[in-house]
């Protein structure tokens, strides 16, 4: 790996490899060039720097800490450390992009942030960042959406976000992104589009990976202080790969360093089942941008599901799908079933109540610690699971209840 990867990639076009780009009509590729232009020339000044520090620091609770998980790793082998995202203000990872994206809008004489959510959780997150800094904030949110995810659509309207209903289509998440960029595109002197992961048209990618970045480079520190050494693996759950990026940025150049990225299987692995894009996916173009994805007969973005509603997206953003072909990281599944029992396993052992996107990586770990017993291995635990816990016990009971269901 070069030592200059982030001046290597993406190169002046916005492509990782083969993947990323812009792929978009030509009034929005002329908004995208002015966002990419904004950020090239406000986020690396000193000022832009030290606030965002500031910010990370006073308001959001960073650095987070890393946690040695004593008791899992003695069950089960290894040495397993998480980076503690959960406890980032408002409970995950993704406040660390929004709060970068809305101090770009603030830099960029923007009154309003505009974006789409489907689970609501980038929603949350956008609408807490422009509470914070006095920005409108309007979020687009497909109507079925919007039943399914009712706590987080009341959390948005509390932050003072206008949640836009969309009832077009499948009235999901890619009918959000549509309306979501029409918004735009109709107030794009007053407003920045803000999108919630490494994913869409040059620069988004980019610019989420380096607002994530202080992720990896935190734990990065903090394991060396702890251990005196690097860890012998890294491991992040992966759906549009925010949260892995963030952490796998700091470890690209640690050739020592085993990366591995962990994709849903879902409840089984027939396409519709699942959102194992880089497992079954191939090349393709979604929401402006080249990436492995998982298309149906026709090549159109297929069905996907996931217990975890964060990671089921049939793309994945353009660096991994560069990655993957440069062998940097492995790709892995984990299914639903593991996903639970990992959900428990780390709430009972360590007193930590896991996202379920968060447990796909912990039931990773757990499998690697029993297969490398002598190996260190960092997770990053991207969010909490104060979100999942009424349908998780709903949906599959205690411990307890399911060992009995099981004998029965
Ligand atoms: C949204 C979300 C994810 C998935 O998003 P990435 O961009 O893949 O990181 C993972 N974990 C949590 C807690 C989330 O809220």
């Amino acid at each position: 790996m070069s030592e200059n990867y982030f001046k290597t990639y993406p190169n002046e076009t916005g492509y990782f490899g083969n993947y990323g780009g812009a792929f978009l009509p030509p009034h929005l590729e002329k908004e995208m060039k002015k966002i990419t232009d904004a950020y090239y020339s406000i986020s690396k000044s000193h000022k832009f720097i030290s606030e965002l520090r500031s910010i990370r620091k006073h308001y959001q609770g960073r650095p987070t800490p890393v946690y040695y998980c004593g008791r899992l790793s003695n069950k089960y082998g290894g040495r397993i450390y998480l980076k503690r995202e959960d406890l980032n203000h408002s409970g995950a990872h993704k406040l660390n992009h929004c709060m970068g994206e809305a101090l770009l809008a603030k830099y960029m004489g923007k009154k309003k942030l505009i974006a789409e959510t489907g689970a609501g959780q980038h929603g949350v997150a956008l609408a807490t960042a422009a509470a914070y800094f006095g920005l409108e904030c309007e979020i687009h949110m497909g109507e079925v959406d919007i039943k399914k995810e009712h706590p987080n659509v009341v959390r948005m309207e509390i932050l003072g976000a206008k949640v836009v209903p969309v009832s077009h289509g499948l009235k999901t998440l890619k009918e959000a992104v549509d309306s979501a960029f029409d918004a735009y595109v109709q107030d794009s002197e007053n407003s920045l589009y803000c999108i919630g992961s490494v994913v869409g048209p040059h620069p988004f990618p980019m610019m989420v990976r380096d607002f994530q970045h202080v992720v990896g480079v935190e734990a990065r520190e903090q394991f060396m202080e702890m251990t005196g050494e690097l860890p012998d693996k890294v491991v992040a759950c992966v759906g549009g790969g925010s949260n892995a990026m963030g952490l796998f940025s700091a470890f690209l150049e640690d050739d020592e360093c085993e990366i591995y990225g962990v994709e849903p299987a879902g409840r089984s692995l027939n396409l519709g089942d699942h959102a194992a894009t880089m497992t079954f996916g191939k090349p393709g173009v979604i929401h402006g941008f080249k990436c492995y994805l998982l298309q149906d007969e026709n090549g159109d973005p297929a069905p996907v599901y996931s217990v975890a509603s964060g990671l089921d997206y049939p793309g994945v953003g353009p660096e991994h799908s560069m990655l993957k072909d440069l062998k940097k990281v492995k790709y892995d599944m984990i299914n639903d079933e593991e996903t639970i029992d990992a959900f428990y396993e780390l709430s009972r052992m360590e007193g930590i109540i896991p996202a379920l996107e968060s447990a796909h990586a912990v039931a990773y770990a757990i499998k690697l610690a029993q297969k490398y017993p002598r190996k260190s291995i960092l997770v990053n635990l991207s969010g909490r699971g104060d979100k999942d816990i009424d349908f998780v016990v709903d949906t599959f009971g205690l411990p307890e209840d399911r060992k009995k269901a099981e004998k029965q």
